[in-house]
């Protein structure tokens, strides 16, 4: 049993160690024996997802989004399209998130045409979002609280064909007005988490794991990890924000 991962633009989108969800993936995944290969596909990199499992895209700011644009628009957007449509699972964050709906128009006036792949849209906001966050999954995403961090200008606005992943406890989520967090639809897990976002929420890890493993493999029942370390990280940051564990 491999599990085929591909991880695109880890160069220009990685910010605040986002790489390290990779890393979380890959050691979660060894720890069952269960075998994974990572493609690493860069800007001017060809990109087939025809038989790739599970997609990681990180954050990036306003300008390294500007910059991957064109080769985005090159046609990479349409074959992550079209595995979306496909339902492989996709772990997307931040800027990398933004890029899966139709548009974000930077603080700067700048209009970026993403992959429409989910229906939302971003504006960039003279007010950053930036801070510690604690979010609640929606039961459709594994239910489970999530710890992280966010960085963004941009306010992402949901349309009706797209579910919330989480609800906001603490910190902005996707735009600091309407207590929404990230976006869930098909099998694409989009957040505003970064951290990296897996290593202290094993949780929402393993969730993600099993929609990837279940497309590919059929019914999967992941065997429990011991995770002391990874539920006391989870659980100091949760009462550092003053939220019950
Ligand atoms: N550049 C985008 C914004 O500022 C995304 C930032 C990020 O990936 N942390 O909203």
């Amino acid at each position: 049993m491999k599990l085929k991962i591909c991880h695109l633009y880890p160069d220009v989108l990685n910010l605040y160690g986002d790489g390290g969800n990779i890393i979380c993936i890959q050691q979660r995944l060894l720890w069952r024996g269960i075998e994974s290969e990572v493609q690493r596909c860069q800007i001017g990199d060809r990109l087939d997802l025809s038989d790739c499992d599970l997609v990681f895209i990180g954050g990036g700011q306003d300008f390294e989004q500007e910059v991957l644009l064109p080769d985005l628009q090159s046609g990479k957007d349409r074959e992550i399209l079209a595995a979306i449509q496909d339902g492989v699972t996709v772990l997307a964050i931040c800027g990398g998130y933004q890029m899966l709906g139709q548009y974000y128009e930077t603080y700067d006036g700048i209009r970026c045409d993403f992959i429409g792949a989910l229906d939302l849209y971003t504006i960039g906001s003279h007010q950053r979002m930036i801070g510690n966050t604690v979010y609640r999954c929606s039961d459709a995403c594994g239910g489970s609280i999530l710890v992280g961090f966010e960085n963004h200008s941009g306010k992402t606005w949901l349309g009706p064909s797209v579910q919330p992943l989480a609800d906001v406890m603490v910190g902005y989520g996707n735009n600091g007005e309407d207590k929404t967090e990230g976006a869930r639809f098909l099998n694409v897990f989009g957040s505003y988490s970064h951290g990296p976002l897996l290593p202290k929420n094993p949780v929402f890890c393993d969730h993600i794991l099993s929609v990837a493993l279940e497309h590919r493999f059929g019914a999967c029942n992941l065997e429990p990890l011991q995770d002391d370390a990874e539920t006391d990280a989870h659980r100091a940051m949760l009462e550092r924000l003053g939220c019950k564990p």
